[in-house]
């Protein structure tokens, strides 16, 4: 596992590769993320952020990902709920996804990757890449049920 500073190295030598100026926004959007393991959506990022970057829009947390998406650098991860969630952890994972609280649990699944593709899939364009979405309900969830009001 790279260390935070590796991490960012390689972010700010990413961005310096595709001319994306280190603006003190991008740095504090990119390094929140890092941090978290919550797979927060752009409006969590940003509420988390606008103590510290008061000046700091919406529309660009928003913009900032969807860049930062497109240099490889954070993914989106789509569940069934309509706001996108992004992490910076760019190995292949795969996701849990709690239909109630809706937080969103690593795990890896090494046949699954190894695993080739359907017939169903030959000839249908290029493949990028293949992740899984689970869904249920956590232990967490199931707990609370569990104990009266
Ligand atoms: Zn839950
Ligand atoms: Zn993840």
């Amino acid at each position: 596992m790279d260390t935070e500073q590796q991490v960012m190295d390689h972010f700010e030598a990413t961005c310096r590769s595709h001319g994306l100026k280190l603006t003190h926004q991008r740095l504090e959007i990119y390094r929140a993320l890092l941090q978290s393991a919550e797979h927060p959506s752009a409006e969590s990022l940003h509420k988390q952020l606008e103590t510290r970057l008061p000046t700091l829009s919406l529309d660009t947390v928003y913009r900032t990902l969807a860049t930062f998406e497109q240099l490889g650098l954070v993914k989106r991860v789509e569940t069934m709920s309509s706001q996108a969630r992004f992490e910076a952890k760019i190995e292949q994972h795969h996701h849990f996804f709690c239909d109630q609280c809706r937080q969103l649990i690593d795990f890896t699944w090494h046949s699954f990757d190894s695993m080739g593709l359907p017939e169903a899939l030959m000839g249908v364009g290029t493949i990028r890449g293949k992740n899984v979405v689970v869904h249920g309900v956590c232990n967490d969830c199931l707990e609370k049920k569990k104990k009266p009001e």
